[in-house]
């Protein structure tokens, strides 16, 4: 009998979508039961992973595991080279995400700019008068955004911005430059070259060894001052020390942040003492329409990984196949 291991919480959809199947066995496991996890690979057929890192011996254990199903599209918490060792898929969830997470890089844009939680504090407790004797927000008309990374959510933030009545600077040096220019955006392939143009800088990009800490300390500086930063890529792409003294500074005047180089962050942190920030819990793609068309690609992809035709469009690692 098959067997999918469900790992933390997931939208029931896909525990109905398995459970269609005759003959199929289902286990769910905790996030902190990491010892019956390792026993339950012994003969998975699937997994479907949330946050939860799934390393060399974890993969080594699983001798039958036809797929691991990631609950997003990063898969830096998979050691991929174990997974292409063992000859085990590891299949995201497309673009299931992508209008979400750029959704929330607006809502990001938004906040800073227009410094809500500010606003939403000062009101709060009583202070009327004097939060409007300053000017806090700015606006994002005619503003310049740079989009750093063009792929399935860079490329949904920047009609986004556009609507806003933006400018928008592409930086992909790894797709054709045609196609940003023919969506109608200005392409930039040299960071370093246009961060000292843009108002705003939105991050899109995945984590690896050429983007980690792509935002650092002499990255901050080159951006023009009072400029916004979003990351809702992943947490290392920006130096967060680097990031925190730039507030600090008021180089940068706000900056909106999904993912932590740490996650959770420290609750002491700096970083998370600046009132010009704002943050939310990595819940980029953590909407109830989200939450639920996941639950169905990773179902479906370990249904089709059971009966030998998982799409490979899905997989990272199409090798294996
Ligand atoms: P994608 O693979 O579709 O697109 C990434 C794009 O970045 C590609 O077009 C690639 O060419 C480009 N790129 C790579 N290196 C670059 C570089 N050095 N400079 C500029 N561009 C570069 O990925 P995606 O689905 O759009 O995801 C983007 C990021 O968002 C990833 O880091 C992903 O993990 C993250 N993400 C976060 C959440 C969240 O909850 N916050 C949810 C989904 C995805």
């Amino acid at each position: 009998m098959p067997k999918v291991i469900i790992h933390d919480a997931v939208d029931p959809a896909a525990r109905a979508l398995l459970g269609a199947r005759e003959n199929m066995e289902i286990v769910t496991i905790e996030r902190d039961e990491r010892e019956r996890l390792r026993h339950e690979l012994a003969d998975a057929d699937s997994i479907i992973l949330r946050y939860l890192p799934l390393d060399a011996d974890d993969l080594r254990a699983a001798p039958n595991l036809k797929v691991v199903a990631r609950h997003g599209v990063g898969y830096d918490n998979i050691d991929m080279v174990a997974a292409g060792a063992c000859g085990i898929p590891v299949a995201t969830i497309g673009d299931a995400n992508s209008v979400t997470v750029a959704e929330l890089a607006l809502y990001l844009m938004l906040a800073a700019a227009k410094q809500g939680l500010v606003y939403d504090a000062a009101l709060r407790s009583g202070d009327w008068w004097q939060i409007r004797e300053s000017v806090h927000s700015i606006e994002l008309y005619e503003k310049t955004v740079l989009v750093v990374g063009f792929g399935r959510i860079g490329s949904r933030v920047a009609p986004r911005c556009k609507a806003f009545g933006m400018e928008v600077m592409v930086c992909d040096p790894y797709i054709p430059q045609t196609a940003i220019s023919e969506a109608g955006y200005t392409p930039a392939p040299d960071l370093a070259a246009v961060l000292s143009q843009a108002d705003i800088v939105t991050l899109h990009t995945p984590l690896n060894d050429e983007t980690r800490h792509m935002i650092d300390a002499p990255a901050l500086a080159s951006m023009k001052k009072g400029a916004l930063l979003v990351n809702t890529s992943r947490g290392s792409v920006v130096d967060g020390d680097a990031l925190s003294a730039a507030i600090v500074s008021a180089h940068i005047l706000a900056a909106g942040l999904d993912v932590f180089e740490e996650e959770p962050p420290e609750p002491g942190s700096a970083l998370l003492s600046h009132k010009k920030m704002v943050f939310t819990p990595h819940v980029g793609g953590l909407t109830r329409e989200c939450f639920y068309r996941s639950a169905i690609v990773c179902a479906q992809n370990s249904l089709d990984a059971i009966d030998g035709k998982l799409d490979p469009a899905y997989v990272i690692n199409p090798d294996v196949l």
